[in-house]
């Protein structure tokens, strides 16, 4: 005879049971909120699954349809019990499929299959999601440090799991701890110092199903440490001397490889990765510039990157996190695009600009 093993926990057992280990069974009770059977029940997974039919208003079923009944109504409870929020389109179809099961039913049809063992791994899953996002809530902001957050980064990686997109149910309960996390990066103090790198994010994330709008920017705190950048300020000279002879330009061509502009203040580099600026230059009878700046971005986490190696070195303005928003961030990003969690939109930057004499090219 071959080895029985627990539909729930994938543990082999020696007990009569056809389903559950002994410690199993007792966890579903409870589970479903059953009182425990008395002793005179001799079977008491088979008393178990005929409460679960009861409960559905199911009688007369047979032995296969009740076992069938009873793994699809554990694992629903089992849903039922993450605290997640994109589960519904799921339980919905395993509702149906409960409800399905008669005893006029000739096979069991399914709208979605699943094994019981692999719900518990999921549910196993989410509440080691909810400790740690539970913890890390009751982190004060002021407390966060750079370690802390890696850690907390770290302790998560398990939900980055790109081989969960396959299973519907696997990646409904995946795409939901990820659209979590990436909640708790934006209001969670990660990036209490990267206004626009929150804002991107929150834009970029998007429920199931829903698809992001294009985002205008013109607050004066962006543009300002865009105004105040040395990428900015460089590119804005090489520009003018290139382009300046006659006293206006217009440069809106994308394939303009002068166009691009990279930043390498923390907050405007991992906001926009590879900047596209056009500009409209008109000369003032002062030598000065009057500039009509335009800043476009696709914000996408297509590629893996080391932003990291992007930073200027010599950069002053320390960023505790910079290390974590170069690359690891940015790389969980990937993975959640291919989940569909984050989704990609333009970003515009609009803002008007007149240089400084002192700043002035020369002539
Ligand atoms: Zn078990």
């Amino acid at each position: 005879m071959s080895e029985k093993r627990c539909k729930l926990c994938n543990k082999p057992y020696e007990h009569h049971y056809a389903l559950f280990g002994r410690g199993c069974l007792e966890n579903i009770y409870e589970l479903l909120n059953f009182s425990k059977p008395s002793r005179i029940i001799w079977n008491k997974e088979m008393y178990l699954c005929t409460r679960i039919a009861w409960k559905n208003h199911k009688f007369f079923l047979n032995k296969k349809k009740k076992y069938a009944l009873a793994q699809k109504y554990i694992g629903l409870n089992y849903l039922n019990k993450m605290n997640l929020d994109f589960l519904d389109d799921v339980k919905e179809k395993i509702l149906k499929d409960i409800k399905n099961i008669s005893i006029f039913s000739k096979n069991i049809k399914e709208n979605i299959s699943f094994a019981l063992n692999d719900v518990y791994k999921l549910y196993n899953y989410s509440q080691r999601f909810d400790e740690i996002i539970e913890e890390f809530q009751n982190i004060k902001f002021e407390e966060l440090d750079e370690k802390m957050a890696k850690n907390f980064i770290e302790s998560l990686s398990f939900i980055f799991d790109k081989s969960k997109i396959s299973n519907p149910i696997s990646y409904a309960v995946f795409y939901s701890m990820q659209y979590t996390f990436w909640q708790v990066v934006i209001v969670g103090g990660l990036l209490a110092n990267m206004k626009l790198s929150a804002k991107l994010l929150n834009n970029s994330l998007s429920p199931f199903g829903k698809e992001p709008s294009d985002l205008i920017i013109d607050d004066n705190e962006t543009i300002t440490s865009i105004i105040e950048s040395e990428a900015f300020n460089k590119k804005i000279n090489e520009l003018i001397e290139k382009y300046g002879q006659d006293g206006r330009f217009v440069l809106n061509d994308y394939k303009n490889r002068d166009l691009l502009i990279r930043f390498a203040n923390s907050d405007l580099l991992y906001a926009l990765h590879d900047a596209t600026m056009f500009v409209n230059a008109v000369k003032n009878e002062d030598n000065t510039w009057n500039l009509e700046i335009e800043i476009n971005d696709t914000y996408d986490f297509t590629d893996f990157k080391n932003l990291k190696e992007y930073v200027d070195s010599n950069e002053t303005g320390k960023d505790i996190l910079k290390d974590i928003f170069s690359t690891v961030l940015n790389n969980l990003g990937v993975v959640s695009s291919e989940y569909g969690v984050l989704k990609i939109f333009e970003v515009k930057i609009k803002f008007d600009y007149t240089t400084e004499k002192k700043n002035m090219y020369k002539n």
